[in-house]
């Protein structure tokens, strides 16, 4: 199918795309990489009047550290986050989410804050922004806005973000210490996308326990979410087999999983204990290197 007609306008600034998208709030959508929101578009699953084309602002595509926290651009493509140092050595699971997200097209044209503010339930990154307890800043026409990642994804294609705003920058808490990340998924065949992703974020004290530990998993359920009941077992305790085998048993307990042709609501909720197993594992192995 062909997208319905729109006008196509190019911002220069930041600035100006948000005065643009506050005078056509209820008509417009904010154009990134293009790759869910064109599809979408052919679909007529959306029918936008005004495409605002942000993905030429020099100012939204960064990755930087300072004063202890990881920023990022929302204009900063998969590809980028994916081949970085500085996130491999600070949160190794956001550089495997984004490396495992579609193909090589997708991910160098695909954004960071695209991606986020779709809020697909199978995509991938949500499940390493909200294990890193990271915080989206959003600019609307009445200056930024910071929302804790706990609070940003809200359903199947929902965020907190309201219409007139737009995703800035992406900010994550470096981790001091014996710490280690990492993601892993089993995709859809066809898409790619996550049929269950689990990021596993730990942090070991001196005799080897767990004095953090965050699981964040995707494409289960209506959106990404913690799994609170592991996470609180295994907080102070060794990492063995056996006790991260029983603590991911709750890993997917009280969610409301998708049932599709890809995978019933069982599967994805075993999966869910299996990949929040698999996450730890990886995350624990990471701490060694
Ligand atoms: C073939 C294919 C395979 C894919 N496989 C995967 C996969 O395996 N895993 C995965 O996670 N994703 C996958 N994707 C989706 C891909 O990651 C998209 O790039 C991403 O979801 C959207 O980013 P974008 O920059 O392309 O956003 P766009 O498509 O431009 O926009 C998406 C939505 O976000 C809004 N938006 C964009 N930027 C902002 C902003 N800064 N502030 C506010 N709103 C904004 C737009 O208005 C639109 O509603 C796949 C896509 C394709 C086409």
């Amino acid at each position: 199918m062909i997208a319905q007609n729109f006008e196509y306008v190019v911002p220069a600034s930041l600035g100006e795309a948000v005065s643009l998208l506050e005078k056509h709030t209820e008509r417009a959508k904010i154009l990134a990489g293009g790759h869910s929101l064109i599809p979408m578009m052919k679909l007529r699953l959306a029918t936008p009047e005004f495409l605002i084309d942000i993905s030429r602002i020099p100012e939204l595509s960064y990755i930087k550290e300072d004063g202890g926290t990881l920023r990022i651009g929302a204009l900063t493509t998969h590809y980028t986050i994916e081949t970085s140092d500085l996130i491999r050595r600070r949160l190794p699971a956001l550089s495997d989410a984004a490396g495992l997200i579609g193909d090589v097209q997708v991910r160098n044209k695909g954004t960071i804050g695209g991606s986020i503010a779709h809020a697909d339930p199978a995509a991938d990154y949500p499940a390493s922004i909200l294990a890193a307890d990271a915080t989206i800043v959003a600019l609307g026409p009445r200056g930024e806005r910071q929302i804790l990642a706990s609070k940003f994804f809200l359903d199947m294609l929902t965020t907190a973000l309201a219409r007139n705003e737009i995703v800035r920058e992406i900010q994550i808490p470096v981790k001091s210490g014996k710490s280690g990340s990492a993601y892993l998924k089993m995709a859809q065949k066809a898409s790619g996308f996550a049929i269950c992703g689990a990021a596993a974020l730990i942090e070991l004290d001196g005799s080897g326990a767990l004095s953090k530990v965050a699981i964040g998993i995707t494409g289960v359920g209506s959106h990404a979410f913690r799994a609170a009941k592991t996470e609180a077992e295994l907080k102070g305790k060794k990492p063995s087999p056996e006790v991260l085998k029983k603590a991911c048993e709750q890993a997917s307990d009280g969610v409301t999983a998708l049932d599709d042709i890809h995978a019933s609501a069982d599967y994805r909720l075993d999966m869910a204990r299996v990949f929040a197993r698999r996450a730890l594992e990886a995350a624990i192995a990471r701490t060694a290197s």
